[in-house]
């Protein structure tokens, strides 16, 4: 049986802070990529030292790493995205592909201020991590079959992907960007309910976290409807029903959907 040939590219960071490292280490660990195929610059000494202790290449100048690499991530904050690409500009050239994971920087802006045509837009979450992001990417019109496959093959080292219009791209940051932190209260509220009912702190954060952990497994890996997976844990005049009666009186739905829409209008506001 041929064993197929690794698609080995060449994959820089331009800012290498907390995500590009988290991509950087997920790829290298999950052997998407060899080490020596993956640099940046050093920007920070601290950064710097961070990305040289994993083997990863670094280089004089965020220009070099355009220059040196195939597919180039844009890990900048936002607000330093526009002058970043102004300056890489001369560096870019047909045979590469734009990835940028910078929030609300819209396609049409990242084609202006790079003047770079193949690219895929991606916005990632923290969880990546530990190796479980939500990305959801958006791909240019330039951008080849070879260029999304590579991009779900990086972003696949880091968590799940799923491709999606860019219109979309504000309500993904409400829910998926800015879920982590809903579900941070929900563990810390389930285990201070926890405590409130006589349980030690450190058994009721435990059993919070990986009852959300759980749980969550349960909606992914059964392929059941979270409303199906419900009904079947309540029974009539049980617990269950009684703590959910709860949740429904204190608007439970109604808040984390307005959690949704107000964090994807903030995201609107400020693009
Ligand atoms: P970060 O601050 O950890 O990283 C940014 C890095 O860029 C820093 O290391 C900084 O030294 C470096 N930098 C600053 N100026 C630079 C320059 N001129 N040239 C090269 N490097 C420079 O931020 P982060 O959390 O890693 O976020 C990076 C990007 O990822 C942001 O655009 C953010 O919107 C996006 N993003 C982050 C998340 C998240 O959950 N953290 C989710 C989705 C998207």
């Amino acid at each position: 049986m041929e064993i197929p040939s690794l698609d080995v590219f060449k994959l820089g960071f331009v800012g290498a802070g907390n995500m590009a490292e988290s991509i950087a280490r997920g790829v290298a660990k999950s052997g998407v990529l060899p080490v020596t195929a993956i640099r940046t610059s050093h920007h920070r000494a601290e950064r710097r030292s961070v990305f040289q202790s994993f083997g990863f290449q670094i280089l004089e100048s965020s220009g070099q790493v355009v220059a040196d690499s195939d597919i180039v991530i844009l890990s900048v904050k936002p607000q330093i995205a526009r002058k970043v690409l102004l300056e890489l500009k001369p560096f870019f050239t047909d045979d590469k592909l734009l990835v940028s994971i910078a929030a609300g920087i819209k396609m049409r802006d990242l084609q202006e201020w790079s003047g770079q045509h193949r690219i895929i837009r991606v916005m990632p979450n923290t969880p990546a991590a530990v190796g479980e992001a939500a990305s959801v990417m958006c791909v240019g019109e330039m951008a080849t079959e070879k260029d999304k496959e590579r991009v779900v093959s990086l972003f696949k080292a880091i968590g799940k992907i799923w491709t999606a219009d860019e219109k979309f791209f504000d309500a993904v940051t409400g829910l998926s960007g800015s879920g982590p932190a809903y579900v941070y209260i929900a563990i810390e509220a389930l285990a201070d309910g926890g405590v409130a009912a006589g349980l030690p702190r450190d058994l009721a954060l435990a059993l919070a976290s990986q009852t959300v952990l759980g749980a969550a497994s349960m909606v992914d890996m059964s392929g059941k409807h979270p409303g199906q997976l419900k009904d079947a844990v309540t029974s009539p005049a049980g617990t269950t029903i009684a703590g959910i009666h709860e949740l429904e009186k204190g608007g439970f739905r109604g808040t984390l959907m307005s959690a949704v829409i107000a964090a994807t209008n903030r995201c609107r506001e400020l693009s």
